[in-house]
Formats: structure tokens, sequence, C-alpha cells
């Protein structure tokens, strides 16, 4: 795999199909007498995310409306994850259940891309058992989605072109649909070069490539012009930002210039490394308070020699150095982290270990998960798996002491008034709204009667009232009550009265 800068000429290659696609699209409409449509269906992480913002920004490029979830789309994208097994087992059932879809729209076009493309064994059996699949891509071919769709529309034949390069393009010059009108995903740098011993990505994602400093910064200064409130600069690990680029700025550095960026209320990133992550981006988070106060740390396991085992570069006593400088330095902050259970060669005291450390930072939430044995990790080969009822009674020991801790911490919050970035009506009922603290903390809430907007008296309890009217807002709420993994309260004022 080596790095392949994609030019300017070579993008505009690509994109000169858009209007031949747009041409016929419209033609295809006009014949069936509706608009075609798509559906981007993604798995895995924000970074899978927002290449599907830029698959959904191509395909409404060309004059493709987005097709409700229970429709039978013409253009279907699954955008795969391959992080664990059961990403690898939902794909192919959801895959499997268009197959008679595909039978009643021959002209339907079906493909395949992300991580899961860059393993050899899946597009053998994309090839052999799913037939009515017209294409596979990699993570990294997205830019080249306008080339493989001509491509289909002037031959019959399949098409599986997922590269072994790893392409850096200018995300600037894609088309990109950010799918809430107050957030974008902003990817910083792709792929990774740490080789985790339980990982995949470093062998589906590539090595790892920043995009220059001043692409980042200009698209967003575009983003904070059109009304954008919110970004999140994304990487696999995005503390080594701009180690591979000669004279390139380092994270922390382009971190302070995002925040100098008028505009926005909320710089968030994911995922920071304990073994890169400096001390300058824990105090640029403290100087500039439109950075989140919230670090996402994954630690993946408190025992120094397991994470040795697991490749990780660091050990216990440096990710504590890390945390609780972290926790001294922003002590309002939440701290979360990614822990695995169960692998390969855990004793019971290496899992007391990460129990221990546990205790000490306090997490305030965590992403526990069970150890996953994939193909073609060092640790898949490892001769002490742990048995499955081991791996159980541990993670039910781990969740039992989170859970009390994040409930713990959400109880923290109760009683006093939080600001809120307004992502819209909650999953619980249509007059309740939810969004998220300055410190990630999840939100739902109420607005009580009596409460104006631009002079306007609101009442949720109309039968037109929309609660997704509100995204994107700022407001004040008094947090009431504590849940297990979430805080409830009621609204006490909008901070910014434009919508
Ligand atoms: S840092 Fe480790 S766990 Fe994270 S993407 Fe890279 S190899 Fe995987």
């Amino acid at each position: 795999m080596s790095t392949v800068i994609v030019s300017q000429d070579e993008l505009s290659r690509y994109n000169s199909l858009i209007p031949m696609l747009k041409k016929h699209i419209s033609e295809a409409g006009i014949d069936r007498g509706r608009p075609l449509t798509y559906l981007v269906k993604t798995y895995g992480c924000q970074l899978n995310e927002s290449d599907s913002e830029k698959i959904e920004g191509i395909f409404q490029e060309i004059g493709l409306v987005e097709a409700k979830e229970e429709e039978t789309p013409d253009f279907l994208i699954f955008n795969t994850c391959t992080i664990r097994e059961n990403a690898d087992i939902r794909l192919f059932g959801n895959l499997g259940a268009y197959k008679s879809r595909k039978k009643e729209n021959r002209d339907m076009f079906i493909a395949v891309c992300g991580c899961m493309m860059k393993q050899q064994e899946n597009i053998d059996r994309i090839k052999k058992s799913f037939p009515y699949v017209d294409a596979c891509f990699g993570p990294s071919d997205i830019h080249m989605l306008p080339k493989i769709l001509a491509n289909k529309l002037n031959q019959r034949k399949r098409i599986f072109s997922v590269s072994e390069e790893d392409y850096l393009v200018d995300d600037n010059d894609i088309p990109v649909l950010h799918k809430r009108k107050f957030r974008a995903l902003v990817p910083i740098m792709y792929g990774c070069n740490n080789f985790c011993t339980y990982c995949v990505v470093p062998y589906t994602r590539g090595r790892e490539r920043s995009r220059s400093s001043e692409q980042i910064l200009s698209q967003l200064r575009d983003l904070a012009a059109s009304g954008y409130k919110e970004v999140m600069l994304l990487g696999q690990n995005v503390n080594s930002y701009g180690k591979d680029k000669e004279g390139e700025i380092s994270f922390a550095k382009l971190l302070e210039e995002a925040a100098k960026i008028p505009g926005f209320s909320r710089i968030r990133f994911m995922t920071s490394h304990p073994k890169d992550i400096s001390e300058e981006v824990i105090y640029t988070m403290k100087k500039y308070p439109n950075i989140e106060r919230h670090l996402h740390l994954p630690m993946q396991s408190g025992s120094s020699s397991i994470l040795k085992r697991m490749n990780r570069h660091y050990d216990q006593e440096q990710y504590l150095k890390t945390a609780m400088l972290f926790r001294k330095e922003l002590p309002d902050a939440t701290v979360t982290t990614d822990i695995i259970v169960g692998f390969p060669g855990e004793t019971e005291e290496d899992f007391q270990a990460t129990l221990d450390v546990i205790e000490k930072v306090k997490f305030d939430s965590a992403f526990t998960f069970q150890y996953s044995r994939r193909p073609g990790t060092k640790a898949a080969d490892y001769p002490d798996q742990i048995p499955q009822d081991v791996v159980t009674e541990r993670f039910g020991r781990l969740l039992e002491l989170q859970n009390a801790l994040t409930f713990a911490s959400n109880e923290s919050v109760v009683g006093k008034t939080e600001e809120i970035l307004i992502e819209g009506k909650s999953a619980t009922a249509p007059d309740v709204l939810t969004g998220r603290t300055n410190s990630n903390r999840l939100v739902n809430f109420r607005i009580p009667a009596g409460i104006e907007l631009n002079g306007k008296k609101i009442d949720s309890s109309a039968p037109d009232f929309d609660a997704d009217e509100f995204e994107g807002m700022l407001a004040n709420v008094r947090i009431t009550r504590a849940k297990p993994y979430s805080v409830e309260g009621e609204l006490e004022s909008f901070i910014d009265e434009s919508r």
C-alpha cells in the first residue's frame, strides 16, 4: 500500500462525468415519470459516515433524490465496516434481503464499498454468492464513484475496482451532503500506522495520510460562513496529524487555528491515541472554550502487559498520567474511553488492572467490547484465546462498575444549567428535544409553557409542534434528572435567537 495524492486534473476528470450522469438520470426519470432515488446504508465509524456524506453529495449532484428507508431505491450503496465480526454478518444478511427487490427492479444499481471490500474473501463471496451486486469499491475510492457509475451505464458487466493504493484527495473538491444542518464531519487524515494486534483498520484504511492544514482550514472557514455550529475533526488517530507530511503543523496547532475561526460553538475531535496525545493538545483545549470539554481517550486495557501484547505503545502509568493531567486542567470536562475485555492471554490480574484504572480515572462513560477475533490480525493467531464464559463474566463486572460511574457522572450535573446544542426531536416523545452539552453529555428536555422565541410563545403540546425546527440552536437547560446514559432537563432560555 502506498499513498497516492490524487491530482486536481485527475479529480476533475472524474467530476467531468457528472453532467453526463445528470442528463442520463433526468432522462430515465422522465421515462419512469418519477425522479430516480438512492439509499446509502452506512455501518461503523464516523469516518464511514463522512465517506457516505460524499457518496450522497455525488448522488445529489447527478440528480438523484434520497429514498425512504422502506422504499426500494434505484441506486443502493452499502458502506461497510469490518471492525468486529457482527458487522460482516449484518452486511451479508442485509445484502441477501435485496435479492428479490432486484428481481422487481432489474435496473436497480447495487454496490458495496467501505472497509470490508479491502478483504479479498469478502469480494470473492460477493462475486460468487451475490451476482446481483453491480460494483464493489474501496474506502479510499469514493472520489471515483462518477467513473464507476459511468462505466456501469456503458457496460452491463459488474465492476470490482478496489484500489491497492491509499489515495489522498482534496475533500474540498468532492460534493458532500452534510446530514445535519448544524454539524459537519471533517476528516483531517486517513489511515493508521499503529497496527494494534486486534485491529483490521491499518489493513483496510491504509497508511496515515494527513490532508493539508490549508485545505482543512479553508473548508472550516467555508463551513463557519455557511452557519455550521459544530465541526467534528476526524481521523483514526488525530494526534498523529501532520507527522507524515514535511513542514505540516501539529494537531494542537490545527485545533488552535480551528478554534480561532469565528462562528463555531463546538470544535470536536475523534479519535485520540494515548501514545501520541501531547500536553499541548490539553492546554489548547483549556485555552479555547469553543473546543469541546470532552476527551475520548481509548484505553483498551489497564494492564501494561496486555497493552504490550496489543501493541498500543503506552503502559498503564503513561495512560494515567495523560488522563489525570486532563482531569486536573479541565475539571468540569468529561473523559470517555474504549475498553476490550477478554484479549488473548488476559489473566484475572490483568482484568483487575483494567478495573483499577477505571476506578482511578472514573470515566464519564465508556464503549465496552468483548474481544472479537478478526481474521488477518496478529492477535487472531495468539494461542491463549480466552473462553467465552470467562469473557462474559468479566464483561458483566466491567459493565457493573462503569455503569455506576456513568450514572454518578450524570447525577453530578443535576440542578445545574448547561449550554445545549439542540440536535432536534428525541427518540422518546415528539415534545421532547435532544441535544448535547459542551462536554458531550446527552440531554433530553422539554420546553415549558411560557417560553418565547422571537417574541412568539412556544407550545410544545401543540399538534404542529416540530422539535426539529430547533436543530442547531443553543439553549440553556436546567438538568433535573440523571438516567443511566443521559440526563433530563427543562429549557430555561434560548441562547441564539437566529434560526
Ligand atoms: S490506533 Fe489501533 S485500534 Fe485505532 S485504528 Fe489504529 S490500529 Fe486500529
